[in-house]
């Protein structure tokens, strides 16, 4: 694997599991007779990052910064445009189709909305066993088995496999969703937005099922979410995306200690805190999200950034890590 000399480890002794570089997924826009490429929609540019065994990554951003699709790129569910994914040490871009089909085992995915990743026609087990029947695991006996084991691992009743979706809440159906991610036994599970349609009381019951399956089976996690709060009590470094790059990652403390890049801190300053005594004042960001098919000069931030000066819609900032573990993109930082 290629030593990238901004390499953004949390820890260089031990080799991720996970390592991305310079990673870029641009989709193409096409008009005309005919459908010439006229522009690119850039929903990653650029980001490197790693994710060590058995910890959770959180990814943090509005809506189209560009981190579910850096999800479906990791997983090979969508086309790169430059770059590298490294999975535990192999080139996952630069494998055969066999390679990646049992890469594939091991990766796997939790979706927000799980209603709309199942069958509404099929019994629940059977969208549990599709994983086992596409890697030919066991005799339909030894799946069926398996499915009810992963039921039960994820607080259902094993008699549910025979009952359709619509007959399942939200928080059960996500169960079902993470259970159909783990009958596998995956080494690694992009969880993307797997809370943010829960009603608040079910999100920490999900929240806390992950965090006991980490624990269990040792996985890893790349969790996406659009909110600080969320990812806080489930991460152990937390990422931060804006317009398709990543602007700030450091541990779980430090970063919510100490947000260096503004637009981390107006993230977090939006976080409500659960004590009256203590204010916080909430940092309004003027405009919108600029269009990642035109994104601004210099820093993609400065037309919003509170703090910007002269140099900052000139020169792009560098990813650098100012203290130990802790990265930031920002030429004030
Ligand atoms: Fe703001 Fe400039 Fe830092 Fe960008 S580089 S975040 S515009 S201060």
């Amino acid at each position: 694997m290629s030593e990238l000399p901004s390499r953004p480890a949390a820890d260089r002794a031990v080799r991720p599991l996970v390592a991305v570089r310079e990673l870029r997924t641009y989709y193409p826009i096409r008009a005309g007779i005919l459908r010439r490429v006229v522009a690119q929609v850039k929903a990653v540019d650029g980001v490197s990052f790693d994710i060590r065994p058995g910890e959770t990554l959180g990814l943090v951003g509005e809506s189209g910064c560009g981190k579910t699709t850096i999800g479906r790129t990791i997983l090979n569910l969508q086309p790169a445009t430059d770059g590298k994914v490294y999975f535990d040490g192999a080139d996952i871009f630069d494998s055969t189709a066999n390679e990646v089909k049992k890469m594939r085992r091991d990766m796997q995915i939790v979706f927000q909305d799980p209603y709309a990743s199942l069958d509404p026609r099929l019994p629940v087990g059977d969208s549990i066993a599709e994983g086992l029947q596409i890697h030919a695991v066991g005799s339909k006996a030894e799946r069926r088995e398996l499915v009810y084991e992963t039921l039960e691992r994820v607080g259902l009743n094993p008699y549910y496999a025979r009952r359709y979706p619509h007959e399942f809440s939200g928080g059960q159906r996500q169960r079902i969703g993470i259970a159909r991610a783990l009958v596998l036994k995956p080494r690694f599970i992009v969880a993307d937005e797997p809370v943010s349609a829960l009603d608040v009381s079910i999100q920490s019951q999900v929240l806390n099922l992950l965090r006991d399956l980490q624990r269990d089976m040792g996985l890893t996690y790349l969790f996406i979410a659009h909110n600080l709060s969320v990812v806080e009590h489930i991460s152990d470094r937390v990422g931060v995306m804006y317009l398709g790059k990543l602007v700030e990652l450091a541990g779980r403390h430090e970063f919510y200690d100490n947000p260096r890049h503004p637009y981390s801190q107006a993230l977090m300053s939006a976080i409500p805190i659960p004590d009256p005594t203590v204010r916080r004042e909430r940092i309004i960001l003027k405009g919108d999200v600029p269009s990642p098919i035109n994104p601004p000069s210099g820093c993609y931030f400065h037309p919003r950034c509170p703090i910007a000066v002269e140099q900052c819609a000139v020169d792009e900032p560098a990813f650098r890590e100012i203290v130990p573990e802790h990265w930031v993109a920002c030429h004030l930082a």
